[in-house]
């Protein structure tokens, strides 16, 4: 199956992503952290978008398409969970010529939650998992439960930079959702009670799917 999940950033796309990937058995693609690899590893395409990531702008289209592109083609047999793409209207078409999607499900968060997640969200540094200050800690302050890698706060995951995201989103990502919902293929999911674990809620999103 070919599934976007779709929904503002802190809505808990990747969050999901990662546990749908395992139950589903087919490879999740976050461009977010295709992003943070390119600039880790100081390649010459990461030293072009560092700006835009820290700041919370969007990666030009050519560049983020041509990332997407590249990962995309080692999964079109088996297919994925693609996660941080499309983010605009163009993306999609791009999306569109590279392959079919079977599958958007739409994360409907109020702003409220996402301000409060994304404010108190730390990652690991090695193997990308999510965790919370607040209502995900990890077991060992600053570990990653699954490898023991460092955890990190994003650079924008600042107050600052998380607004800028959020108005962002609202003006050139929102519009996707009709992109994907005149064609059939989006099914909306809101989650009513954002502390509850997200086991659960990917337990209800499975019968989305
Ligand atoms: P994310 O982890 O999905 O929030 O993505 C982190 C950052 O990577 C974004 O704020 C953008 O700078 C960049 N990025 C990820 N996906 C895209 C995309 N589809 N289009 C443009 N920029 C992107």
């Amino acid at each position: 199956m070919r599934i976007v999940i779709f929904g503002p950033p802190g809505s808990g796309k990747g969050t999901y992503a990662t546990i749908l990937k395992n139950r589903l058995d087919i490879p999740h693609i976050s461009t977010g952290d295709l992003v943070r690899d390119e600039i880790r590893h100081k390649t010459s395409i990461g030293k072009a978008i560092e700006e835009y990531s820290n700041s919370g702008k969007l990666v030009p289209d050519d560049i983020i398409t041509a990332i997407l592109e590249k990962r995309i083609r080692t999964t079109l047999q088996k297919g994925f969970i693609l996660e941080g793409y499309p983010r605009s209207i163009e993306q999609a078409k791009q999306l569109d010529k590279m392959t079919r999607i079977d599958l958007v499900i739409n994360l409907d968060v109020p702003d409220h939650v996402i301000v409060d997640r994304l404010s108190s969200r730390i990652q690991c540094k090695k193997c990308g998992a999510i965790y919370n200050e607040r209502t995900m800690k990890p077991r060992l302050l600053g570990r990653c439960d699954k490898c023991s890698g460092e955890l990190f706060k994003r650079v924008d995951d600042q107050p600052g930079v998380i607004l800028e995201r959020l108005k962002i989103y609202k003006e050139t990502s929102a519009p996707v959702v009709d992109y994907y919902r005149t064609r059939g293929v989006l099914k909306d999911f809101r989650n009513e009670d954002p502390d509850s674990s997200p086991e659960v809620v990917v337990d209800r999103i499975m019968k989305l799917i």
